[in-house]
């Protein structure tokens, strides 16, 4: 699909996203800058994509006529959240070119099939294993828990995030209460690693089979949400960040993944001194540890997505600067002792050396609500080192 041509009814080439958060913004607005229409299905008037958006197609995600419209407007359609219903995405499929694919979102909803994507390739010799784990949908699978996967992290199989849906636990007692309190839904219980840190890679894959990684990303979580993103010459063992690429392109290449793919890793202790790398999770679309490919990258997340879905070509993204991500959530817009929002400090920001602001055009400002982020790009890590410690001084 071709920017900027027409079919021959004179509607322009058009790009479809389920989903209009700032992920959705971001492709919408990477789409529009090769000189696609967009659409965006979301059912918030005030979607940060949908805002932007050529077309804001109001409605519920399973809403068949909604569905309808967005077929009907796009050429091919991508989605920037995970928990898109699957069978929505098979139904828009029906009609049109949807990546990734109905089958993979459904994988990268579920942890447990997830997991057990990974031990595939990891069984073959291509990836890399997860955290020694069991799904538990039952209470005899509950009673059968092994010990050595204790003490352990019980996530919910499907639609946590930020750390929600999580419970940390150190014996079996505390495991059956957790999984009450989290409702005795299908659930998968991990084992508790020993992590020095952690980090993720971003691919894209084209329907051609294609794929590209970009660098290896470490990133730094606050009260489970991610804070910080760096990614630069001495953040990851090379040796290891070569392997993890590796990984995730085995992973997408065995789904037969069409679109931009994020897995995370652990970083943990391998017992002998050193370091080794544990598969955590995947998520399939542009992912927040991603966004230094803005600033930093030949070509960003959001683009390659572009290239993925519109079956463009795809270029091993080069990074031309060592980059510093900085999460800017709602609880910046609240000083301490003031009860109404305040506007964050952004002209001093912007002021230091190598600043992009990037803002999703949220209306309200709530802690721990993702509003922005801060790219810092440099000419050497140590710049960029010092501008991010001053922005932290900044935002406080
Ligand atoms: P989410 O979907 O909320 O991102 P994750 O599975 O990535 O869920 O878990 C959130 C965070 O919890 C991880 O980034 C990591 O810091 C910590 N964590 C998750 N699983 C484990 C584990 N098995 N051992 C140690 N820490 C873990
Ligand atoms: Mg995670």
């Amino acid at each position: 699909l071709l920017p900027g041509a027409t079919d021959a009814s004179g509607r322009p080439a058009t790009l479809g996203v389920m989903g209009g958060g700032q992920l959705g913004r971001m492709f919408v607005q990477a789409a529009q800058a090769m000189g696609y229409a967009t659409a965006v299905l979301d059912p918030d008037a005030d979607s940060p994509a949908g805002l932007i958006s050529h077309h804001h197609i109001r409605s519920a995600y399973d809403d068949t006529e909604g569905l309808a419209r967005l077929a009907a407007l796009s050429d091919a359609i991508t989605t920037e959240f995970e928990n898109v219903p699957a069978p929505a995405l098979a139904a828009l499929a029906a009609q049109r070119p949807v990546a990734p694919g109905a089958a993979c979102v459904a994988i990268a909803q579920d942890r447990a099939a997830e997991k057990a994507h990974f031990m595939r390739c990891a069984a073959d010799g291509s990836g890399v294993r997860p955290a020694p784990y069991a799904a538990i949908d039952t209470p005899e699978q509950l009673a059968a828990v092994a010990d050595d996967l204790l003490p352990g992290i019980l996530k919910t199989a499907r639609l946590g995030y930020d750390g929600k849906g999580q419970a940390r636990v150190k014996d079996r007692a505390e495991l059956a209460a957790a999984w009450d309190r989290l409702g005795r839904v299908p659930c998968v219980l991990e084992k508790l690693m020993p992590l020095r840190a952690e980090c993720s890679v971003i691919v894209a894959r084209g329907a051609n089979g294609d794929c590209v990684s970009f660098p290896v990303q470490k990133n730094t979580h606050h009260d489970g949400i991610l804070a910080v993103t760096e990614v630069h010459e001495g953040a990851i063992e090379p040796a290891l960040a070569r392997r993890a690429q590796a990984a995730t392109i085995a992973i997408a290449q065995q789904l037969g993944y069409v679109g931009v793919l994020c897995v995370e890793y652990f970083l943990v202790d391998d017992g002998q001194g050193g370091l080794d790398l544990v598969v955590n999770e995947m998520a399939p679309r542009p992912h927040n540890s991603g966004h230094y490919t803005q600033n930093a990258c030949d070509v960003s997340q959001f683009e390659a997505q572009v290239r993925a879905v519109a079956g463009l070509p795809l270029r091993p993204p080069v990074q031309h600067s060592p980059a510093i991500m900085l999460n800017l959530l709602g609880d910046l817009w609240f000083a301490p002792g003031r009860e109404a929002a305040v506007t964050p400090p952004w002209d001093a920001l912007l002021a230091l050396p190598g600043t992009h602001l990037h803002l999703y055009g949220k209306a309200s400002a709530r802690p721990g609500r993702k509003m922005g982020h801060l790219n810092i790009t440099g000419p050497t890590v140590a710049a960029v080192r010092d501008t991010a410690t001053k922005a932290l001084a900044l935002l406080g």
